[in-house]
């Protein structure tokens, strides 16, 4: 049966704007599909819908978290070191574990459910070099419903012994992961992850580039995180330009590659990302967590590169892409001209959608997308309930500064409620 949600609704338009129904309706059709968003009531043309009156509760597009990693949310929160060092102590030794499944599934489901609860509804995500534990994860997110993208990490070079793999063997593994689930339910999908420059062979990163064309799938990689990673890389491919042309020359960059934190980048390698069509997840809790540094935000905004926002589990501290969203915010504010809450609401919804060529299906409320949103409780995050304000952009400021998981009410993909 066909329901019809009547609520305050937030969505977004584009970059700088945000669409607010105040009364909203939105009508959700049998098979999950958005039939009608606005203030219309349209009780009487969808006559035997089911009617949720949620007059007091916000409804908004579901989160989008481009840059997260499965394997480490278990240590979320700890971490008194940079990335390199804090790859050594804490993440090499817990990727190892998920050799068993014993490891393996509990954490994957965990995941996936802690994300739903956090109001995230697409995902993309790294797991471990293990074939076993990639397969597990996408079990587990079919099982919990969500949309997610998800890749097995490669790594042929300067890896612990544990987890470095033979180049070959690790493009076979993920061609069989690409077969069994690239396209699964049109839910689930394949990015193939090469962890880094300084853990992969430029031969590994040229086979991945022909690879993902073959294929058609995505590719995740992190890019210029950290300074003393910025000078290793110069030192192991002295023949490239930059960081960005280590990918650039393997073919790396195409319009499915979401590069993840940025945050030293030059003018002429911003433009080869631009050119290439690729997008920047902006990972700031992680930035600053890991003492990486501030990525312009602005800068990269006014040159067009398309930007979304990852939490970057572990070396973020938090699954919330409400910190996500005000950590961006308050970053943003050592440079000139800071962002704006419209801005970071796009980036966590409609522009996650876009970095990951989804925007045609989910990431706003629009008629003929997937019913792909949350249910807001605003008293969770009023201060004052005495005191309410009603302008569309002080509500959405409020629900980034004070949201958490804790004023999500539900969850829906494709119009099922998950929780
Ligand atoms: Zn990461």
């Amino acid at each position: 049966m066909g329901q019809i949600f009547k609520a305050q609704i937030l969505t977004p338009k584009n970059q700088k704007t945000v669409l607010f129904y105040d009364p909203g309706y939105l009508v959700v059709s049998d098979e999950g599909k958005i039939e009608f968003v606005g203030t219309k009531n349209p009780r009487q043309k969808y006559k035997n819908y089911r009617f949720h009156d949620h007059s007091d509760l916000i409804i908004c597009p579901g989160f989008i978290d481009t840059h997260n990693h499965l394997p480490q949310y278990a240590f979320a929160g700890i971490g008194d070191f940079s990335l390199l060092p804090w790859l050594k102590k804490y993440t090499f030794p817990r990727e190892t574990q998920f050799k068993s499944e014993k490891t393996a599934r509990p954490a994957a489901n965990n995941f996936f459910t802690s994300l739903l609860k956090n109001g995230t509804t697409t995902t993309l995500t790294y797991v471990t070099t293990h074939f076993s534990a990639t397969n597990i994860a996408f079990e587990e997110a079919k099982k919990a419903k969500i949309r997610a993208i998800i890749g097995k990490v490669m790594m042929d070079s300067f890896s612990p012994s544990a987890l470095q793999e033979k180049t070959e063997k690790s493009l076979q593994d993920s061609l069989e992961l690409i077969e069994k689930w690239h396209g699964h339910d049109r839910r689930l999908f394949y990015a193939l992850t090469p962890r880094f420059a300084l853990t992969c062979s430029s031969k590994l990163l040229e086979k991945i580039a022909t690879l993902a064309k073959e294929k058609d799938v995505y590719i995740q990689t992190h890019l210029s995180e950290n300074l003393e990673e910025l000078k290793l890389v110069k030192k192991r491919f002295p023949k490239a330009k930059s960081y960005t042309d280590v990918y650039y020359r393997a073919g790396l960059l195409t319009p499915k590659t979401i590069l993840a934190h940025c945050i030293h980048l030059s003018n002429p390698e911003l433009t080869l990302i631009k050119k290439a069509g690729a997008s920047i997840s902006h990972c700031p809790s992680s930035n600053r967590f890991l003492m990486s540094g501030q990525m312009p935000a602005r800068k990269y905004l006014t040159a067009s590169t398309q930007l979304s926002l990852g939490t970057d589990v572990a070396g973020g501290y938090s699954l919330s892409m409400f910190n996500e969203m005000r950590e961006a915010l308050e970053t943003s504010k050592s440079y000139i001209n800071p962002l704006k809450p419209e801005e970071v609401f796009y980036m966590a919804t409609l522009g996650g959608a876009k970095a990951l060529s989804m925007h045609k299906i989910t990431g706003s409320l629009e008629p003929g997308k997937e019913a792909d949103f949350l249910i807001i409780d605003p008293l969770k995050f009023t201060p004052d309930p005495n005191t309410k304000y009603q302008n569309p952009t002080q509500i959405l400021s409020q629900m980034i500064y004070r949201g958490s998981e804790f004023a999500i009410k539900n969850v829906f993909i494709a119009g099922k409620k998950l929780n």
